[in-house]
Parts: structure tokens; C-alpha cells; sequence
């Protein structure tokens, strides 16, 4: 009876976090509330800066801030505390957390032109615009509650302490450059949309969306002990194939 009260207090839990995004229309499952992404995303954030080599000064970092505040600020949500940093590692990978912290790591400075670059920029952007660190953080939670009996979910913890946990080991995760690993499909294709159209609209012509994609194709290396952009963002036709059928779209935007 208690078990049943238990799945019946879960369910309603969980449909209450089904929530439409307003940039996309979709349906998403987020346990994360909105308050709460900008810590967890800043508490992440530190944890990086404490185990990877980050560089916040210098050209380099600033050829990154500059690109990233520029499309942020045509972003669907300018108002974030947007943090741009490089990771000094000879690695093809970037990543974004919630509450608009992205990192570029170096190897992708060293191969790619600027436009080529905001298309990268505006993707990581648009993961932070969609929420799909918090969704996918939110679906890996729920698995985890199924496999514990919904410990999780209805535990002794304070949200407080979930949360605070939380961060420590997406911070430890990020810093190993596994944040885009779990990116569904569905999101890595939305990332690829949303940003075309953030990128078009601060000024770089989105047809580089395409040439960024051919780029990393061609850079494509074998396997190492990290994850790289390239595994977390399989190159594949559809990809570029749907970046080539909304062309058009961006282009307005671009020329507008
Ligand atoms: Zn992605």
C-alpha cells in the first residue's frame, strides 16, 4: 500500500515536471526548476576551474568571449550570467551548462576560422537556451530513482543537498569534457537549428553551420582516452542535410 502511495506520489511529481519549452514547443521532463539552473550551473563551473586547465585572460580566451557575448545577446535568453571560457587542451570539444557556462577547448580555436567557430558558439548556446543539460541530468535522475526504489526522489535529503550534489558531479564531468555526451538526437539537431538561427542573427553567416560540420569531419581522430566534440556530435548527413533545408531561414536572419 505504502509502496503504491509512493509510485502514485512520484508519478504526479514527475508529470508535474513536464513542461513546454518556449523556444521549441516540445514537451520536456525537467526535475531541475528553472531558479535553480544558474547555481548549479555556477557551482559546476567552479568545480572545472578547479580540476581542468581553464584560461579566462589573453587572446585566446577573449576571441571566445567576444564571439559568445555577441550571439548571447540575440539569444532567446540574453539575461543569463553567460560565462565563456577556453580549455587549454589539445582536445576537439566543447560543452555547455545550465545557466549559460560554455567552454571551447583549444584544439578547436587552432582549427577553426571565426564563423566556423559561432557555429559551434551558438549550438553550446542553444543546449543553455533549451535546458538540455537540466533535461538530460533530469532524465539520468529519474532512471536512477526507478533503479533505487525512488530514492531519489523521495528522500531524506533537503533539495539543497540534491542540488548541491548535483553540481559536484557535473562540475567532475564537465571537467573530463562528458558534458555533451548524453545529448539526445533530438537535441543535438534542435542545438543545431536553434544556434544556426542565433549565429544568422548576431552577424555570421550560417552557411558555416555546414562547413563546420564538413571541418570536423575532416579533422576526425582516433580514438583517444577523451571524449571529443566529434564523439558526442556524430557528423552525420541528416545533420547537415536539415542544416541545408532551413539554409533559407537563416539566411533571413543573416541578411535581415
Ligand atoms: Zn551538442
Amino acid at each position: 500500500m505504502i509502496r503504491k502511495l509512493v509510485l502514485v506520489a512520484a508519478f504526479f511529481t514527475l508529470t508535474a515536471c513536464l513542461a513546454e519549452n518556449s523556444v521549441t514547443g516540445r514537451s520536456q521532463f525537467i526535475i531541475i526548476p528553472p531558479s535553480q539552473d544558474a547555481a548549479l550551473g555556477l557551482e559546476a563551473m567552479q568545480e572545472v576551474k578547479k580540476t581542468a586547465p581553464v584560461v579566462t585572460t589573453g587572446a585566446m580566451a577573449r576571441r571566445v568571449q567576444e564571439m559568445g557575448q555577441r550571439i548571447a545577446r540575440v539569444s532567446d535568453r540574453p539575461e543569463l550570467d553567460w560565462e565563456f571560457i577556453v580549455i587549454d587542451e589539445p582536445v576537439l570539444n566543447a560543452w555547455a551548462l545550465p545557466g549559460g557556462k560554455v567552454a571551447i577547448y583549444r584544439k578547436m580555436l587552432d582549427n577553426l576560422n571565426d564563423e566556423q567557430l559561432a557555429a559551434v558558439v551558438g549550438h553550446e548556446i542553444a543546449h543553455a537556451v533549451l535546458r538540455h543539460g537540466a533535461e538530460q541530468m533530469s532524465r539520468a535522475q529519474a532512471q536512477n530513482a526507478a533503479i533505487l526504489g525512488l530514492g531519489v526522489l523521495v528522500g531524506t535529503q533537503t533539495e539543497n543537498q540534491q542540488m548541491s550534489q548535483l553540481a559536484v558531479s557535473l562540475g567532475a564531468l564537465a571537467s573530463q569534457g562528458f558534458v555533451s555526451l548524453p545529448h539526445s538526437r533530438k537535441m543535438e539537431l534542435e542545438a543545431d537549428h536553434v544556434g544556426a538561427i542565433y549565429m544568422a542573427k548576431a552577424g555570421y553567416d550560417p552557411r558555416n553551420a555546414i562547413t563546420l560540420w564538413q571541418k570536423m569531419a575532416s579533422l576526425k581522430e582516433g580514438g583517444g582516452s577523451q571524449p571529443t566534440f566529434f564523439s558526442t556530435h556524430p557528423s552525420d548527413d541528416k545533420r547537415i542535410e536539415r542544416l541545408r533545408d532551413n539554409m533559407p531561414r537563416y539566411l533571413e536572419y543573416y541578411r535581415g
